[in-house]
């Protein structure tokens, strides 16, 4: 046998390997020309996809029936984090993959996570239906606390504080929960102005109530832009981080909220003068219910759901959020938006003030 026939042997038998291989696997795999036609696939690209060889040799992926939602992936140019119904089967989820390969050519991957997004929209349920079910009964003894007066009984003053503390934080944490419920259900949200100049003012007042004038509160606003989003749930968003800011910074330190253009957006920043953090706690900071000190949280009227909050806020308007701290030294919690967000004002605003702080006292919207 001549050496180029022993070589295309030894390739032909390579081959069959491959497929073999591919044959077995769970996942769909597509292979596309150029033109998004198909030049091979799995068998399991018959029930995730619709599309069988060699019967669909040649036709073009995403077309045909119920396939509106993969095409309208591919024509999105592929996004890496999207889950589409299956055309076979619209109760089957499957996650998507794009990958370019030779010539223009590219590789589809699916895969049917419907039992990870079931198990998903369970836990989902669960947490918000228990906190929908614990919010009257925790309403009607806040309620009740509330109506009762120490004075009238003053051996149990210090419980009935107590009570209420606790009932306050009790309330507090389910609220937290619904409100991270209601966003993870959302895909969108609606899209309005927000008037940077009114909405930089609020927070700055917000941060001098909650201070209570134990810290140096400043505003500087840079930018003369306004935000396009929701406006409650951005204001929710900045409120915690001023929240968190006056939290988390002893007596006597400053808080400067920061509102400024970028070559790459805008951003918005709270930066304190506080505690700070250990370099180790700030990948999983935005995690439900993590805590860097969960004492000093506790004390402080936290719950562990603010910055998980910010961060679901954050991506339904496709920012960031941004975490820099020294220990001992102070925090900056940056929210950084993209460009498409941003609306030039009508009325331009570069000040800067500077502001002692009042009086109130902490609340989460
Ligand atoms: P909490 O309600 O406990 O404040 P968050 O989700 O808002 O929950 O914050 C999570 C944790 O991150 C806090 O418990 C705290 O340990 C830490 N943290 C948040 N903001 C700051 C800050 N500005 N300075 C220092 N630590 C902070």
């Amino acid at each position: 046998m001549s050496a180029d026939r022993e070589r295309a042997q030894r390739l032909a038998g390579q081959l069959h390997h491959l497929r073999t291989v591919a044959r077995a696997l769970p996942d769909a795999l597509v292979l596309m020309d150029g033109a998004g036609r198909l030049a091979w696939c799995n068998p399991a690209a018959g029930p995730l996809l619709g599309l069988t060889w060699p019967a669909d040799r040649g036709a073009r992926v995403g077309q045909g029936e119920g396939a509106a939602a993969l095409a309208a992936w591919l024509a999105a140019g592929a996004p890496e984090s999207d889950e589409i119904a299956s055309p076979v089967d619209t109760e089957v989820r499957l996650q998507l993959l794009l990958l370019p390969y030779g010539d223009a050519c590219r590789l589809l991957l699916a895969r049917d996570v419907s039992r990870v997004t079931r198990l998903e929209q369970v836990r989902r349920d669960f947490v918000a239906n228990v906190s929908h079910e614990l919010r009257t009964p925790l309403t009607v003894i806040h309620g009740y606390l509330e109506l009762l007066d120490p004075k009238d009984v003053p051996a149990l003053a210090p419980v009935l504080g107590e009570m209420r503390t606790q009932s306050e934080r009790m309330r507090q944490i389910v609220e937290d929960l619904l409100t991270l419920s209601h966003l993870e259900m959302q895909h969108s949200l609606p899209q309005e102005r927000i008037a940077m100049t009114a909405q930089l003012d609020s927070l700055r007042r917000e941060a001098e109530a909650l201070s209570q004038g134990h810290h140096r509160v400043t505003l500087e606003d840079g930018a003369a832009f306004d935000l396009l989003g929701s406006p409650k749930e951005l204001h929710s968003a900045f409120s915690n981080l001023v929240s968190n800011a006056v939290r988390y910074t002893p007596a006597g330190g400053t808080i400067a909220i920061r509102w400024k253009r970028t070559a790459a957006g805008a951003e918005y920043s709270v930066v304190d003068s506080g505690y700070g953090i250990p370099a180790e706690h700030l990948p999983r900071l935005t995690e439900r219910f993590y805590r860097v000190s969960s004492s000093r949280s506790r004390a402080k009227g936290g719950t562990g759901l603010g910055l998980s909050i910010v961060k679901h806020v954050l991506s339904l308007h496709g920012a960031e959020l941004r975490i820099e701290s020294t220990l001992g030294k102070g925090s900056t919690f940056t929210c950084v938006f993209q460009p498409e967000r941003l609306l030039p004002r009508s009325v331009k605003n570069d000040g800067m003030t500077s502001l002692r702080a009042g009086d109130g006292r902490r609340r989460r919207p």
